[in-house]
């Protein structure tokens, strides 16, 4: 029956747009389309018994020796048969009549078209057309209809993933952002804070004790005859050895203001705000026992057969007179004289 043959309904694609992954990507083609297209000199009574049969169908494909005409909606047609004399006057006539009547404008789609632009296109027509249904041109000269609520359902299941994707790229931001941030503060090598960082931290924290006059104390240490440890055990020895003695600086170092910088070759220094001399010289005497403690072979020093290091301590109570680069030079002074004193040991300016 004419019906049968000229209805077919895509029931599955209905049930797997509910689980299919949408994405900003997909096009009409994803959708399920509806086959139903008559030539516009059939009488209106077969599209009734087609809407009556198949209650999902939207409308109407109508064509004029094979041509596309355009589209009659299911809610537009059932009005004009409701009218005063509807069914008298449609029933038995071609479609055309109705459709002529009807003038409606036909939304039409090629199914490559994005299924985001398809649904931003129809949403703009005006409030009475918002629900008619879209043609979509799957091959040439070969139409479907769309449900626009289908639609809509698609959009906004995309709309949903496209926020559950920038929720993920922006947490993959933030992530990239802090290690950015790391690999831009700290030292490649050793892992503790580099120079620059050491510069910000210094400067920041100057100012701030300065405010507060209470005193910033500095711990220079140098490890002891560090050209013949290379010299005798390689450059990557020497790396190696640079990266324990880092680790043994840091973890000496326990309150979460003090800061320990690698401030030039083979050369650490420690940031520690709010800490008098007495206090300095302490953790500067730990650090020493700790690297010691390492007991890393070291044949050539001039000190022991192990890596030792030598420290300078300096502290200031932060004055406007003076800058950061004073307290640098202090701490610098000391080491000196540790160099001098026969190094593996701590001074204090
Ligand atoms: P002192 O006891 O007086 O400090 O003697 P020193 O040999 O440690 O001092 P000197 O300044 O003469 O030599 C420092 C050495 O540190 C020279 C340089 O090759 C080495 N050095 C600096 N940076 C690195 C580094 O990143 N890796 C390695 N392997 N060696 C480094
Ligand atoms: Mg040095
Ligand atoms: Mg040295």
């Amino acid at each position: 029956m004419f019906v049968a043959k000229q209805i077919s309904f895509d029931l599955s694609v209905l049930a797997t747009l509910q689980t299919k992954e949408l994405s900003l990507q997909s096009t009409l083609q994803e959708l399920s389309l509806y086959n139903f297209t008559v030539e516009s000199d059939r009488p209106g009574g077969e599209v009734a018994m087609a809407f009556q049969d198949n209650p999902l169908l939207p409308g109407v494909i109508l064509t004029e020796r094979n041509r596309l005409l355009g589209m009659i909606s299911r809610r537009r047609f059932l009005e004009y048969m409701s009218r005063p004399y509807g069914l008298e006057l449609f029933l038995k006539r071609p479609i055309k009549s109705l459709y002529l009547l009807a003038n409606t404008d036909t939304l039409i789609f090629p199914s490559d078209t994005l299924i985001v632009m398809a649904a931003s296109r129809s949403l703009q027509r005006s409030a009475e057309l918002l629900y008619e249904p879209i043609v979509v041109e799957i091959k040439p000269k070969v139409y479907r209809l769309l449900d626009v609520h289908q639609l809509l359902v698609a959009q906004s299941q995309i709309h949903e993933l496209a926020s559950q994707l920038i929720g993920k790229l922006y947490q993959q931001l933030e992530k990239a952002n802090l290690e950015l941030q790391l690999l831009a503060t700290a030292d490649g090598l050793t892992k503790v804070a580099n120079r620059r960082r050491f510069d910000e931290y210094l400067d920041s924290k100057w100012h701030e004790l300065c405010r507060e006059q209470l005193p910033l104390s500095l711990i220079m240490c140098d490890i002891d005859c560090f050209k013949s440890y290379n010299d005798t055990y390689g450059h990557l020895g020497g790396d190696a050895c640079l990266e324990q003695v880092a680790q043994a600086i840091s973890s000496s170092v326990k309150r979460p203001a003090d800061l320990v910088a690698r401030y030039g070759g083979e050369e650490f220094a420690v940031i520690l705000p709010n800490t008098s001399a007495a206090g300095a010289v302490t953790l500067a005497e730990q650090i020493r026992m700790n690297v010691k403690a390492l007991q890393i072979p070291h044949i050539k020093s001039c000190v022991i057969p192990y890596v030792t290091i030598s420290l300078g301590v300096a502290t200031i109570v932060p004055d406007s007179e003076l800058t950061p680069a004073s307290l640098i030079a202090a701490a610098d002074r000391a080491l000196y004289r540790t160099k001098a004193l026969g190094r593996d040991r701590v001074s204090v300016l």
